[in-house]
C-alpha cells in the first residue's frame, strides 16, 4: 500500500451515531450523588441546570446515540477532520515507528470543543432555553460555546477564570464577536465570586471557582440552563465523533494502532478518541494500549485520589466520584489552561480503576519541546494540552527506536496554539518553568474532600 500522508474522509461518512461506551464496560461507574441526601442523583435533580435530552444521554443505557440532522449539518462546516501520518516526524526522531494524529485544529474555533458544544447548543434551543451560561479557563471552551449559540439563536454568558481574561484578550474577543458576554472570575456577579472576593480580592480565579458562578447563574434562572465542556458523560458521548472517524480512516490506511495517547484535563478528547477503540478492544478486534496524558502541575489520575468530590469550589454541583486533587486546590498558573482542573471525569476515572487505560505525567518544558519539534516537522503548532500527548509519543517512538519495533501510535492533536503563541514565547526565551506539585499541598487539598 503507497504510504500517504493524509487520510481524508467524504461527507457522507460523517458518522451518523455518537458512541456510549458504559454498556460495553464489565462494570458500570458509580452514579453522581446528591450532596445533601447523599442518594444518587435523579433527573429532576439536574433539571435546573441541563435540558431533559442531556440529562437523558448522561445516564442513556444505549449503546448508539443518533446524531440529530441539524448538528450534523453543522459539524460538516469542519468534519469528518483529517487524520494524518507523521512521516516528516517519524524521520526527525530517526524511529521505525508509525505515527498518526487525528487533526481537531480545523474547527472554527481551533481545537475540539465545538464538536459538543453544537449538540448542547442545539438541545438547548430545541427545549426552549434562550440563554447558557458556562465558564473557561484559557478561552476554548468559551468560544466554541459562544460560536455554537451564535448558530442556534441563544444568548451565552461566560466566567472566564481571571488569569486567563487578563493575560489572553484574543479569546475573550473571539467570544464577544460570536455575540457572547463575557465576565472576570471571580466576579461581583455571583454569591460564589464575592464570597472568594471578600477572602481574597486578588483572586485570579480557577475553573471551579468559574463553574460555581456559572452553575448559580443558570440555577436562578428558568429560562436560563448550564453548559460543561468536559468531564460528564454527555459531554464524552458526543466527542466519539472523534474516534469513529479515525477507526475508518485506518481502514484507509490499512494500518492498525498500538498505542493511543491522549492528553487529559477532564478528559473529553481522550475519551472522545479512546472510546471507540476501547470498543474494539473489548471486542477483541484490537489490542491497542490507551494512555492518558497528564500534566505534572496538574496529576489528577497520577496523585489525585478516587473519591466523591464537588465539581466546583463552592461546591454547588453533584459529587461525583473521580480522581480528583481536591474541589478548592488551584493548580499552578501553567500554560496548558485546559488541563488544570482539579478533576477527572468519572468515566475515564472508572475505566482507569478498572486497568483499561494507563496514565503519566510530564513537565511542561519537555511538552513544549514536543511542540517545537512537531511544529518544525508537520508545520502546525500544537495548542499547549496536546503537547503532552505529543511527548508521551516521542518518548514511544525513541523507545522503538531502541527496540526496533514498529509500533503504530494514533493521538488526537485536538487543537492549535494560533491564540497561545506567548506560551511558546516564554519556552522559546528559556522562561518556562515546571512545576512540581508538593505533596504537601496536595494532602492539603484532599483533607478538604467532602
Ligand atoms: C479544553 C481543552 C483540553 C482539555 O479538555 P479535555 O476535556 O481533557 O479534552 C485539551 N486540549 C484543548 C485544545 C482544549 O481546548
Amino acid at each position: 500500500m503507497a504510504e500517504r500522508t493524509k487520510y481524508i474522509l467524504d461527507e457522507a461518512d460523517l458518522p451518523a451515531q455518537w458512541y456510549n461506551v458504559v454498556p460495553d464496560l464489565p462494570e458500570p461507574p458509580p452514579p453522581p450523588l446528591h450532596p445533601g441526601t447523599r442518594e444518587p442523583v435523579g433527573p429532576a435533580d439536574l433539571a435546573p441546570l441541563f435540558p431533559q435530552a442531556l440529562i437523558e444521554q448522561e445516564v442513556t443505557a444505549e449503546r448508539y446515540i443518533d446524531i440529530p440532522e441539524e448538528v450534523r449539518d453543522v459539524y460538516r462546516l469542519w468534519r469528518p477532520s483529517p487524520l494524518y501520518r507523521a512521516h516528516r516526524l517519524e524521520k526527525a526522531l530517526g524511529t521505525p515507528a508509525r505515527i498518526y494524529y487525528k487533526y481537531e485544529g480545523v474547527s472554527p474555533v481551533g481545537s475540539h470543543k465545538p464538536n459538543t458544544a453544537v449538540p448542547q447548543a442545539f438541545y438547548n434551543a430545541a427545549e426552549g432555553v434562550t440563554r447558557l451560561t458556562t465558564e473557561t479557563g484559557a478561552g476554548q471552551w468559551g468560544s466554541a460555546l459562544a460560536f455554537a449559540c451564535a448558530t442556534f439563536g441563544l444568548s451565552c454568558e461566560v466566567w472566564q477564570v481571571r488569569a486567563s481574561y487578563d493575560q489572553k484578550p484574543y479569546r475573550k474577543l473571539m467570544m464577544e464577536t460570536f455575540g457572547a458576554q463575557v465576565y472576570p472570575s471571580p466576579s461581583d456577579r455571583t454569591a460564589a465570586g464575592r464570597a472568594i472576593l471578600a477572602e481574597n480580592p486578588q483572586s485570579t480565579g480557577s475553573l471551579g471557582i468559574a463553574i460555581s458562578e456559572a452553575v448559580e447563574q443558570a440555577a436562578a434562572d428558568p429560562g436560563a440552563r448550564y453548559a460543561l465542556g468536559s468531564v460528564l458523560n454527555h459531554v464524552l458521548l458526543h466527542q466519539t465523533v472523534i474516534g469513529e472517524e479515525a477507526l475508518r480512516q485506518f481502514e484507509l490506511a490499512g494500518d492498525t494502532p498500538d498505542v493511543l495517547v491522549g492528553c487529559t484535563g477532564g478528559g473529553s478528547n481522550f475519551g472522545g478518541l479512546a472510546f471507540p477503540f476501547l470498543r474494539e478492544k473489548l471486542a477483541g478486534r484490537m489490542n491497542p494500549v490507551i494512555r492518558a496524558v497528564e500534566p505534572a502541575a496538574c496529576p489528577t489520575l497520577t496523585r489525585g485520589r478516587y473519591a466523591y468530590d464537588f465539581g466546583d469550589t463552592a461546591g454547588l454541583t453533584p459529587l461525583l466520584k473521580m480522581h480528583t486533587l481536591g474541589h478548592d486546590f488551584i493548580p499552578d498558573p501553567i500554560h496548558a489552561g485546559g488541563l488544570r482542573y482539579h478533576g477527572m471525569s468519572p468515566l475515564i476515572s472508572h475505566i482507569y480503576e478498572l486497568g483499561l487505560i494507563e496514565a503519566l505525567a510530564i513537565g511542561q518544558q519537555e511538552c513544549f519541546a514536543a511542540g517545537v519539534q512537531f511544529a518544525r516537522t508537520e508545520g502546525i503548532i500544537p495548542a499547549p494540552e496536546p503537547t503532552h500527548a505529543l511527548a508521551a509519543c516521542i518518548q514511544e517512538a525513541l523507545r522503538c527506536k531502541e527496540t526496533g519495533e514498529e509500533k503504530v501510535i494514533l493521538t488526537a492533536l485536538c487543537g492549535h496554539a494560533h491564540l497561545d503563541l506567548p506560551a511558546y514565547g516564554a519556552y522559546l526565551a528559556g522562561d518556562m518553568v515546571d512545576n512540581e506539585l508538593p505533596d504537601a499541598a496536595l494532602e492539603k487539598s484532599l483533607a478538604a474532600l467532602p
